[in-house]
Formats: C-alpha cells, sequence, structure tokens
C-alpha cells in the first residue's frame, strides 16, 4: 500500500488499531516529498528532521486525538517555532520566529507531524503562487498550470500526496481557489473561530486560517482540533465548539440531505465563466437535489462590487500591517546612510512588486482626503454585501456556487494583468467580507482532465451545516477518489 495516499481519517483508522506506526506513515509521505517535489514546487523548506523526530516519539506512543501522527503541511505564513517562516518573501528569507503559532501549538497537542512551509504568493497576496519570491509551485494535475493561490504551495501538497493534510490561510479565497484548481477540499471557517495568533498578518478583518484535505471528513477532523477561542487573538470567538464530525457518523454512504434548503445565488452564474465549470456546478447542485435537498433561488445583489471593496480594504490593511518590516526590528536590513535610506532601501529591495503594489493602493486609500471617498465607502459596501447574506439565510441553509470562475490557468496566463487576477476570487471574496465560512469540494473535471470546485457557504458559526452537505455529496459522487497522476 502506498501509505502517502492515504486520508487522515484512514490513517487514524490503522494508528488506532495498531496496524500502521505514525513512523511509517511519516517515512512514506517524506519519500513522497523526496521524489515529486523538484517538479512541483509546493515547499518553501521541508522538515524531514522535525518530522521524523516527531513520529518516532509518537510511535512509542498512543494518542486520543485522530491527528495523532499524522503528517501535516503548514504554509509558510504561520509561525512554527525554531522553523524558518518567510511568508515567500525576500524580507523574511532567514527569520526565523522565536515563538509558535496557536494553530500549530494546537496541531502538536493533537500529535501531528510537520513536514514543512509551504510556498504561497509573498504574504498571501496573489491568487497563483506566481508572485512568490523564491518560485513558482505548479499544479499536479497539469505542471504548466498554476495551483491557485494563494495557498498554492499547501493545495498541491495535498493532492501530489506530499502530506495528508496541510493548512492555508484564507483573506479573499486563498484555501478555496487553489483547493479547487487542485481538486481538493479547502475550508474557510468563520471569522474568529480559528485563532489567528502566529499567522502573519495580512488583512486582519479578512484572514482566517483554516484545513486544505482530501476530503469533506478530513476538514472536519482538523477543524476540530484547530477551533477555539484564544486570549492571544482578541478577534477570536469564544464559543462551544461542536464536534465537526458528528454530522458525518453513520452510514457514510447513505447520509441524506432532507430538511436542507440550498439558496442559489443568480448573480454567481455570470458571463465569462467557463462553460464546463457552470454544467459541473449545476450538476452537483442536482445532485444534492437528489440526497433530498429543497434547491431555491436566491439573490446577493451587491456581490458585483465585492472586488472593488475587497480591493480598498485588503490593501488598506495591508499597508498598515506591512509597516513593521523596516530593516530594524527583524527581517531582512539594508543598510542606508541614514534612518530613513534603510527603511526605504530594504523596503525596496525586500518586498516585490505585487506587495509594494498593495502598500501604495492602500496607503493612497487611507490618506486624508481620500480616506472618506475609498475606505469608508468600501466598508460601506461591506456592510451591504453582509446584509445580503444576512437576508439570504433567512431563507436558506446553504448557498451553493462555483468556486472560481475558470479551472486552474496557465502558468504566465494573468501574470501581467493584476486586474485579471484580481478577478480569479470573484466568488470567493465576498464571503470573507461577510465574515461566514465556506467550503470549496472537487465536483468533476473539465475537458482537459482539470479538477472544479463547489462553494458552500454556510451561516456564521454553522461549518457543520456545509460540512454536513458536502460529506453528502462528495460520499455519493466520489471524485475525491480521483488523483493526478504526476
Ligand atoms: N487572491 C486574493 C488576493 O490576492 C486573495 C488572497 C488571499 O486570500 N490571501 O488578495
Amino acid at each position: 500500500m502506498e501509505l502517502f495516499r492515504l486520508t487522515i481519517a484512514e490513517a487514524a483508522g490503522l494508528i488506532s488499531k495498531n496496524e500502521l506506526t505514525p513512523l511509517a506513515l511519516t517515512e512514506s509521505v517524506m519519500g513522497r516529498i523526496g521524489a515529486l517535489d523538484s517538479r512541483v514546487g509546493a515547499y518553501i523548506t521541508v522538515t524531514k528532521d522535525i518530522a521524523m523526530e516527531q513520529a518516532g516519539r509518537l510511535s512509542a506512543g498512543s494518542g486520543n486525538s485522530p491527528l495523532h501522527g499524522i503528517p501535516i503541511a503548514i504554509k509558510d505564513n504561520m509561525c512554527v517555532k525554531g522553523v524558518r517562516t518567510t511568508c515567500a518573501s525576500k524580507i523574511l528569507e532567514n527569520f526565523i520566529p522565536p515563538y509558535e503559532s496557536t494553530v500549530t501549538t494546537k496541531l502538536q497537542e493533537a500529535g501531528y507531524c510537520l513536514t514543512g512551509k509551504t510556498n504561497l504568493d509573498e504574504f498571501a497576496m496573489g491568487s497563483s503562487t506566481e508572485n512568490s519570491g523564491f518560485f513558482t509551485t505548479k499544479n499536479p494535475w497539469d505542471v504548466t498550470r498554476a495551483p491557485g493561490g494563494s495557498s498554492g504551495g499547501s493545495a498541491a501538497a495535498v493532492a501530489a500526496d506530499m502530506c495528508i493534510a496541510a493548512i492555508g490561510s484564507d483573506t479573499g479565497g486563498s484555501i478555496r481557489q487553489p483547493a479547487s484548481f487542485c481538486g481538493v477540499v479547502g475550508l474557510k471557517p468563520t471569522y474568529g473561530l480559528v485563532s489567528r495568533f502566529g499567522l502573519v498578518a495580512f488583512a486582519s478583518s479578512l484572514d482566517q486560517i483554516g484545513p486544505i484535505t482530501k476530503t469533506v471528513e478530513d476538514a472536519a477532523i482538523v477543524l476540530n482540533a484547530i477551533a477555539g477561542g484564544d486570549n492571544r487573538d482578541s478577534t477570536s470567538a469564544h464559543n462551544a465548539i461542536p464536534d465537526y464530525t458528528a454530522v458525518m457518523s453513520g452510514n457514510l454512504q447513505g447520509i441524506k440531505l432532507h430538511g436542507l434548503k440550498i439558496g442559489i445565488p443568480e448573480e454567481y452564474f455570470i458571463d465569462g465563466m467557463d462553460r464546463e465549470v457552470e454544467v459541473a456546478v449545476r450538476a452537483a447542485i442536482e445532485e444534492m437535489r437528489r440526497l433530498g435537498a429543497e434547491v431555491v433561488s436566491i439573490k446577493l445583489p451587491h456581490t458585483a462590487y465585492a472586488v472593488a471593496a475587497y480591493y480598498i480594504i485588503a490593501t488598506s490593511e495591508a499597508s498598515s500591517n506591512l509597516a513593521r518590516y523596516d530593516g530594524v526590528k527583524y527581517g531582512m536590513r539594508v543598510s542606508g546612510s541614514d534612518l530613513i535610506s534603510t527603511y526605504m532601501e530594504t523596503r525596496a529591495k525586500g518586498f516585490g512588486q505585487e506587495v509594494k503594489r498593495r502598500i501604495m493602493l492602500g496607503t493612497y486609500a487611507l490618506s486624508s482626503g481620500y480616506y472618506d471617498a475609498y475606505y469608508k465607502k468600501a466598508q460601506q459596501v461591506r456592510t451591504l454585501i453582509k446584509r445580503d447574506f444576512d437576508e439570504a439565510f433567512k431563507r436558506v441553509d446553504v448557498i451553493a456556487t462555483p468556486t472560481s470562475p475558470t479551472t486552474a490557468f496557465k502558468i504566465g496566463e494573468k501574470a501581467d494583468d493584476p486586474l485579471q487576477m484580481y478577478l480569479s476570487d470573484i466568488f470567493t471574496i465576498s464571503v470573507n467580507l461577510a465574515g461566514v465560512p465556506a467550503i470549496s469540494i472537487p465536483c468533476g473535471f473539465d475537458s482537459g482532465g482539470l479538477p472544479i470546485g463547489l462553494q458552500l457557504i454556510g451561516r456564521h458559526f454553522d461549518e457543520a451545516a456545509i460540512l454536513k452537505a458536502g460529506h453528502a455529496y462528495e460520499r455519493a459522487v466520489g471524485w475525491y477518489e480521483r488523483r493526478p497522476s504526476i
């Protein structure tokens, strides 16, 4: 058996029965990385020594978490104490954090093995990993294509079985869009459900950490481990955390969706969307109807303004968050003739083009005289978008849309046109503005053999509904069984 192909649920079952050791599983995954990652480029740093040491230690005991001995990759914008954390930026190329993020602390308590830190668009700004300051990750389904972004390294690592699961972050789609492009599952939790402590901030009111996995069930298992209030993140919610796998128990093949109302927003089936994406998503909705769900048409009238509002809010917050990289406190330092020139030269050399573009846009939007016209207006639009969802969720439990208007595009195809790149997140961005949870699930393939993603959006803190609907759909159709032949 190729152990690296296992899901978390499968591996955990074998480990708990002593039929598999964390060491054997981790060895298999690390071997897979050694054999494949030169072609995919999912990892910035591979932590084989750490993984093997953790696995060896865990093999001696047994844990009560299903993550005991599971090899997991972490996007390289989350701090792991003592392990280089770069954000795929030259400015942090040699940064070794002296502290641990809350998410990785929780994973450690659950007994995970760290396979390494995965590639991303610099500071998570992008949709293809082409903005990485180091190299571009390839899509395992077709290495001439982008894996999506910004969590492209994490999604590619899961798709190519170079980890059993991965962690990503999502500010405007960065978990869901790469999951869709790579044919895996990606969950962006409700804003505040997972602590952001130790996540390098991009746009703090939008950023959320979540799992990228092979199945919906695995996403629920990881969410169980990482969700929960944290006093070190003042925006984290201190709600009681349910067992997210509970909605999946019972007969795995036979979960029905009777009583579930699914809304289809007409604004999400737009001109310019790939025909094959639309056909696959509509077929997925039909399948959920067959499973017993009631499907109704809804409206999210302010959808057209989401991308514009997002790029003002996200860049404004980024311009403020990224002010800390000045060559003084940590990271790269290019010494100039005085303090100001040290700041300027460090930032000029350390940041890539897209990051600079966003800092300039955000600084402009926040400047006095323009603040009311741009930033304040964008926040008002954000409220309208959130209200659209509040209204819709009075009528339905789950909203179904495509995750992305296209399948994976060619590397280089959109690299010179930032606006085109921004539009690839047109279906994911509103969700972050509203703070609601959403999951991307494979729902078929286009004629070129590239995966297509279905997005299910839920009410605030109702991850259970989208996990249940997603799981029922996934088991009924079985797309997750198809893997890239890389
Ligand atoms: N692609 C979007 C952007 O470039 C979203 C990125 C993200 O979610 N981190 O901002």
